[in-house]
């Protein structure tokens, strides 16, 4: 994959404020907050989208991911946030390298989201193909 901005921060090529660090995983500040707290958790490992990511970075972001949103909590005293994870230009993600957003919402700042439902008639049979192709 083309470089990103995220690999020049896992490189120390460009500054960021890190949260967390292991052999696997970076988390640090984002730049443009959506509100007080906003913190992005991303694989070392270079993978575009989350169904590029290999088990094992997956693994390794699934067992902190919980513990940094705890501090984000107990950082910014809120008990609600959201966690973002965009895959593809048309689904959001401005910078292609996985990261996952964690966003508090202690007030009207924070993830804003325009939930829209369909009403798929498919369902049963697209369960079933979704399930052959795992
Ligand atoms: P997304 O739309 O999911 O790709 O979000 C990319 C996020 O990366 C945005 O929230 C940006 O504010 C954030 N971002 C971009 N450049 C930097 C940077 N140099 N340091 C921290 N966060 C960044």
């Amino acid at each position: 994959m083309a470089d990103t901005i995220f690999g020049k921060i896992i490189r120390g090529e460009i500054p960021c404020h890190r949260v967390y660090e292991d052999d696997h995983v970076l988390a640090f500040m984002d730049i443009s907050p959506l509100s007080r707290g906003h913190v992005l958790v991303i694989p070392k490992e270079p993978a575009e989208t989350l169904d590029k990511l290999s088990d094992d970075a997956s693994a390794a972001i699934g067992r902190v991911l919980p513990r940094l949103c705890r501090a984000v909590m107990a950082a910014t005293g809120t008990s609600a946030f959201n966690v973002l994870q965009n895959n593809g230009t048309r689904a959001h993600q401005a910078v292609h390298h996985v990261h996952f957003h964690i966003i508090p919402k202690t007030d009207d700042t924070g993830l804003g989201i325009d939930w829209n439902p369909i009403k798929p008639d498919d369902t049963a049979s697209l369960a079933k193909d979704i399930a052959s192709k795992l």
